[in-house]
């Protein structure tokens, strides 16, 4: 009877855009483990990475179970047909869960540090902020505006008093070797 409720997508809210011409990924308020996604939160997610990914022939009904079995720890399928916009939805998922429990955690991990993913050729963006320290209250919001990737595998992780007293410096903005 509410069918109509989740019946996406053109109709679905446009996301933000970034300086870079990109859409801003989404916040899913309250998410702290990936595993436990919402229906919506998952949709919006795939929306996100379908654009994100410029993949404008897939649907969310062909990424939506697929997502669904990855966040849940499934091995990467070879040969599914929009790897890329699955690799993303995961990602994002994982990363917004990631940012939500840093900030709920921000007390006893006050700072986050922003590292470039083991890629070959990281974006402009990463390249200038590898290291780069943020309050775990304000975080990163990822992919940065200015990634040029596809798949971005920059990821950010807490860090704890004793490292940032490593890190100290005048600006108060230190970087992390
Ligand atoms: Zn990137």
């Amino acid at each position: 009877m509410f069918g109509w409720l989740f019946r996406k997508t053109e109709t679905s809210m446009p996301f933000k855009v970034g300086e870079d011409g990109r859409p801003r990924p989404p916040h899913f308020p309250g998410l702290l483990n990936a595993e436990s996604v919402t229906p919506t939160d998952l949709t919006r997610a795939i929306e996100w990475s379908i654009e994100w990914t410029k993949a404008e022939h897939a649907s969310v009904d062909e990424l939506f179970q697929e997502a669904k079995a990855r966040l849940n720890g499934a091995a990467r399928r070879k040969n599914f047909k929009h790897a890329n916009s699955l690799d993303m939805t995961v990602r994002i998922v994982r990363q917004v869960a990631q940012n939500n429990r840093a900030f709920k955690s921000r007390r006893a991990l006050p700072w986050v540090v922003f590292r470039t993913g083991p890629q070959e050729e990281p974006c402009k963006a990463a390249l200038t902020s590898n290291g780069a320290l943020a309050s775990a209250e304000v975080g990163f919001n990822l992919p940065l505006d200015g990634c040029d990737q596809s798949i971005c595998k920059c990821h950010t992780r807490g860090i704890t008093k004793r490292e940032l007293a490593q890190t100290r410096n005048d600006n108060g903005w230190a970087t992390l070797q």
